[in-house]
């Protein structure tokens, strides 16, 4: 039986969304906040009135100084000194007497509701902030919101959000959830998530599949019909969020929640075998990381070495930018952990939706498009030096390489390679060791890297095809865009020639060609992948163990023969089919697959 619910909708009721992360999770949710912090109505208060209103935001400045101190002591307790001092540029807003001054005169003058006034007043103060050079003063107008918005939430009666109290597991919903809220999420109590906005390939769909809880994104207006106690069934495999299922629902669940766990005994039987193709092709199968902790996942799940360590996860949901030495320690760690298996260090692919605070907010119109990733480096070389340093120091811990994200021509490579040559040198003068034959690859995930990738193989170690990007810029889909998700098309023609074309330079230069973006973790993919002669798939820890079993069912020749029908194709559907027929002939019960 179904537990009783007290949902917003009646019945069962289906949302259909995309399955970012696999699994299946049944259970109660929380669904997290709206936004609060829109503009507060304007509303007539008479003269009679002001004091209360003025009282109002004197007890509303009160319990925000005793919310701020009660975490400002946490965070201290649990970060140190300097990042809760942040906290005491929150205090002193509360405390500027000009800015409150104001409100009370906007108050008395206008004759408005407090709250109006308050939001008015601290939007004028953060705006003038943000238009001053200094960059100090330009971060301060964020703090001005981050206290605005906690005031309001006491002026309107919001609480906002904390989910500290919650001791039982949960599926939490929201409208969105960003890649650095993520990383924070609760690992014992989160047991799901599920949210309206996003992508399959957008970083906080990414970070689900590292933190092993079934996702799914993209569910549109989901969390407005939804109220926190509702009990749901949530397919990562397929892309739903079942809420008030019924008997029926649970039941062909629970049969497929069966086949699954028979399919984990097989996973587990091949765990330290090699992915190798019934017809002897080996296939390297190394697995995608965003943080540190996950690297015990990687050692569990059979890879072979981790072929993306997304470093940029390092830089964010924090204040202060890591230093040499903090980075060095964390490489170092992780190289020595994985020794003798490789480890590929993606160098900074800070920018787009992965905002680091440290570094401040950029404002963008198209960030995708804009200062992310290498071209953020080469613009401030003070920080991407600090970086190579540290994987160069790293590089004798273990066995160590390091990859440039979103190569867009050859002159980036050779102003990147420069800046390494540079920081070798001053290593070599200040006697410090590193792996003189240190490999350097390039993530292929721009067309023109492809058309020039003849020119480039002339440079890189080896390249790593970036999908989650070569699709949104070859198809011109943002990753992250609900609306035109059904136009991602990880087996469009279009994408099919620019990966063949990129396999066949490889080839030239006589260097390995892998694939490290969600594709590689998708099985129907998965067939045309190692078909064109990738020599490598780096995928995340939970879909691992599912592709080496596929992997193993399939022969060589008759992937190699399917890419050669399939390049011939009009229709990314027709690619789709045939690809989809092959899985299901050679490894019937993995087929759950979004693409
Ligand atoms: C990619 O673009 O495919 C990739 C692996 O990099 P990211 O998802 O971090 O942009
Ligand atoms: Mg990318």
């Amino acid at each position: 039986m179904a537990p009783v619910s007290n949902a917003a909708v009646k019945g069962e009721h289906i949302f259909r969304g995309i399955g970012v992360s696999p699994g299946v999770i049944r259970g109660r949710i929380v669904v997290m906040d709206h936004d609060h912090n829109e503009e507060p109505a304007r509303r007539h208060i008479p003269k009679e009135k002001h004091p209360d209103e003025i009282d109002r935001l004197q007890s509303a400045l009160t319990e925000t100084r005793r919310e701020l101190s009660v975490i400002q002591s946490q965070v201290q307790k649990n970060l140190g000194d300097s990042e809760s001092a942040i906290f005491d540029a929150h205090i002193l807003v509360l405390e500027d007497s000009t800015l409150i001054g104001e409100v009370k005169r906007f108050v008395e003058t206008e004759n408005v509701n407090v709250d109006y006034a308050f939001h008015e007043v601290a939007e004028k103060y953060a705006h003038a902030l943000e238009k001053v050079e200094d960059e100090y003063l330009r971060e301060r107008a964020a703090d001005i919101r981050d206290v605005a918005s906690r005031v309001l939430n006491h002026l309107t009666g919001h609480s906002q959000q904390d989910l500290s109290h919650i001791t039982e597991p949960y599926i939490l919903v929201g409208h969105d959830l960003t890649p650095s809220q993520t990383a924070s999420l609760d690992r014992e109590l989160t047991q799901g998530f599920a949210t309206d906005v996003g992508g399959k390939t957008s970083h906080t769909a990414i970070m689900a599949g590292s933190l092993r809880i079934p996702a799914v994104v993209g569910l549109k207006d989901a969390s407005e019909n939804v109220v926190t106690g509702d009990y749901v069934l949530l397919d990562g495999f397929n892309g739903l969020l079942v809420v008030n299922p019924t008997d029926q629902t649970l039941f062909e669940y629970g049969q497929l929640e069966k086949e699954q766990e028979d399919l984990q005994i097989k996973l587990l039987e091949i765990r330290d075998t090699k992915a190798v193709t019934l017809d002897g092709h080996e296939i390297m199968l190394s697995a995608n990381v965003e943080q540190i902790s996950d690297t015990a996942a990687v050692l569990d799940c059979g890879a072979q070495g981790i072929g993306l360590f997304r470093t940029e996860y390092l830089f964010l949901d924090r204040k202060t930018l890591p230093d040499e030495e903090e980075q060095y320690t964390s490489y170092s760690r992780v190289a020595q952990a994985l020794a003798p298996e490789p480890v590929i260090f993606r160098t900074l692919d800070i920018g787009a939706d992965k905002i680091s605070h440290a570094i401040g907010e950029t404002d963008e119109a198209n960030p995708f498009l804009g200062w992310r990733a290498i071209r953020f480096c080469l613009a401030r070389k003070d920080i991407f030096r600090t970086q190579l340093r540290a994987l160069l120091r790293a590089s004798i811990s273990g066995n160590l390489k390091v990859m440039y994200p979103m190569i867009s021509g050859v002159e980036e490579l050779d102003e990147a390679n420069a800046l390494l040559e540079e920081c070798k040198s001053e290593l070599r003068s200040e006697k410090t060791e590193f792996d003189e034959n240190l490999e350097v690859g390039i993530m292929i995930e721009i067309p023109s890297a492809v058309l020039t990738a003849d020119v480039l193989g002339t440079r890189a170690k080896f390249f790593s095809i970036g999908t989650n990007d070569l699709i949104q810029y070859t198809l011109a889909v943002d990753r992250l865009n609900e609306k035109v998700a059904d136009l991602y098309d990880p087996t469009h023609p279009a994408l099919l020639r620019l990966m063949q074309m990129t396999v066949e330079a490889g080839k030239r230069h006589r260097i390995w060609t892998g694939v490290c973006g969600e594709m590689a973790g998708d099985p129907a993919a998965v067939t045309l992948l190692i078909g064109m002669g990738i020599n490598e798939l780096s995928v995340a820890p939970t879909m691992l163990p599912q592709i080496k079993y596929l992997i193993r069912k399939l022969k060589y020749s008759e992937t190699q023969q399917l890419v050669q029908e399939v390049l011939e194709c009009e229709s990314s559907m027709d690619v789709l089919v045939q690809a989809r027929a092959m899985v299901q002939r050679a490894a019937p019960g993995i087929f759950h697959t979004a693409i």
